[in-house]
């Protein structure tokens, strides 16, 4: 069996008007036949003792005279009301004095009792005294039919025929009123349906709207609904559009990725050609050059003598520039291995890193009288050799650009960021204009001449490409005639 609350409206309702109409008749009814048997019973108490007072009245003269006959004449007039079964009249001592009873002769009479009534089963029992004066003289009794039970049965009968017609006339007026509240609600559920399974079209599913009946609860109802479809119409809309120009959007964003990606990988390219070309070219410039260095190194050993002072001077130009030349393709095949003959990176120990680098600038940091500061170093995920580098390049700019007035100072510090460690290496040296500091990693940008400055202009662009090839970054804080702060950043050992 269905739930009560899954049944549809219109039996609910239908449920509801039966339920009420039918309790509030059946209440009625009780309530009707109730009233009626102790009303009927009072009055027919009422009748009976007025019967028993004109017998009574009448048959004092008989009872005086001890005329039993005259006294049974008296009762039989009570022949003409229906409901008196017997009837008795007894002396004061309690003697039968004359009796009548509608069903003839053969009744037996009660003994005589006290003043009063009762009922006993459907019928009435009386005795009710016959005075003279203030004095007895004798007692009527009366047996009627009270027919309660009776009437009891007709009415309920009545209250059954009324309780069907009511129940009939709740079933049609509800059936007229289930139309009027359900026909709404069944018309806003259908458009809601027909919304949800796009049963219309997808499209336009939102466009469609619920029929207003009225301007009850559920007009109410429905003017809201369908506000609520102009809105979602409306969002419905604006999300299409929207979606139509994200998908325009994501068209040209996987155009652009996609042309994108090509550069990249153009570049990748371009730049391992780049760095070959570096690499071969560094490399095969440094069998020639060794030859001018050896061949110009040999004629200042063996012809000194015989050259004048130009010649010997010429020749003191072509030594320098081959060691300058040198130096810039060692320099060169340095920057190009970075990424070519690079190691996997590993927990390397940035301490012994440091260590190898200050090892190998003995020399000039004992010349420059540096002293150096250097914090604990930690652990990173590293190439070792780059690292080396890394420290090495740093540390030997700050003493070549240190300040002749003072004496220079160098600090390595490092400090923990996130996953991160990040290195500075701190100078009191000439320090960096701000329009230079992004230059000054790029190869071959150089501040300063040759004669002020020794330098190829390739270290720190060797330090960006080791930094950048670790994830890291690198950068410089800088005053002017104060010094210099080089920081980056490597991945610490997880
Ligand atoms: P190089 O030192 O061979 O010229 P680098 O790439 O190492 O090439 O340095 C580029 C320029 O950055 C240098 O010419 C110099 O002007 C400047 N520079 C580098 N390190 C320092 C420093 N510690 N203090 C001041 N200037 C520096």
């Amino acid at each position: 069996m269905k739930r009560i609350k899954d049944l549809p409206i219109y039996k609910k309702l239908l449920a509801l008007i039966v339920l009420s109409s039918g309790v509030s008749l059946l209440v009625a009814g009780t309530v009707i036949v109730v009233y009626d048997a102790i009303i009927h019973t009072d009055q027919t108490l009422t009748d009976l003792k007025t019967q028993a007072e004109i017998v009574g009245a009448s048959s004092t003269a008989a009872l005086e005279f001890n005329d039993p006959r005259t006294a049974h004449q008296y009762l039989s007039t009570l022949n003409a009301k229906q409901s008196i079964i017997a009837a008795a009249i007894y002396t004061p001592d309690g003697r039968l004095f004359a009796s009548y009873a509608r069903d003839g002769a053969g009744r037996v009479f009660p003994t005589k009792e006290n003043e009063g009534s009762r009922i006993e089963e459907d019928n009435v029992v009386l005795f009710h005294p016959i005075r003279q004066g203030e004095k007895t003289v004798g007692t009527v009794y009366l047996f009627a039919y009270l027919g309660r039970t009776e009437r009891v049965l007709r009415y309920t009968g009545i209250v059954v025929l009324v309780m069907l017609c009511g129940l009939a006339i709740g079933v049609l007026v509800s059936t007229k009123l289930q139309s009027m509240i359900s026909a709404p609600i069944r018309d806003i559920t259908k458009v809601a349906q027909n919304m949800i399974h796009h049963e219309i079209d997808p499209v336009h599913s939102y466009r469609q709207r619920a029929t207003k009946f009225g301007n009850d609860e559920i007009g109410v109802l429905t003017d809201a609904f369908n506000q609520m479809l102009t809105h979602m119409e409306k969002r419905d809309a604006a999300l299409v559009e929207a979606n139509r120009s994200l998908s325009a959007e994501v068209t040209e964003r996987k155009r652009a990725q996609k042309l994108l990606d090509r550069k990249i990988h153009d570049l990748a390219q371009s730049n391992a050609e780049l760095e070959q070309f570096a690499y071969v070219s560094s490399h095969d410039l440094q069998e020639p050059l060794r030859m001018v260095a050896s061949y110009a190194q040999l004629l200042e050993r063996r012809y000194h003598a015989r050259l004048d002072e130009d010649g010997l001077e010429f020749l003191k130009y072509i030594v320098d520039g081959a060691k300058r030349m040198r130096q810039l393709i060692d320099d060169l095949l340095t920057f190009s291995r970075i990424g070519t003959q690079a190691q996997q990176l590993h927990a390397v120990s940035s301490e012994e890193a440091l260590s190898t680098a200050l090892a190998n600038l003995t020399v000039s940091i004992q010349e420059s009288g540096t002293r150096l500061m250097r914090d604990p170093m930690p652990e990173v995920l590293a190439d070792r050799s780059q690292l080396t580098q890394l420290f090495q390049n740093l540390i030997s700019n700050a003493i070549v650009y240190r300040r002749q007035d003072v004496p220079l100072q160098i600090s390595v510090h490092a400090e923990r960021t996130g996953s991160q460690w990040k290195f500075s290496i701190t100078d009191n040296g000439i320090g960096i204009a701000p329009e230079h500091r992004e230059r000054i990693f790029v190869i071959f940008q150089r501040l300063h001449g040759r004669e002020e400055y020794p330098g190829t202009g390739i270290g720190l662009a060797i330090c960006k490409k080791i930094v950048e090839r670790h994830g890291g970054r690198i950068w410089v804080d800088s005053t002017v005639g104060e010094g210099s702060s080089f920081h980056f950043l490597l991945p610490a050992v997880s």
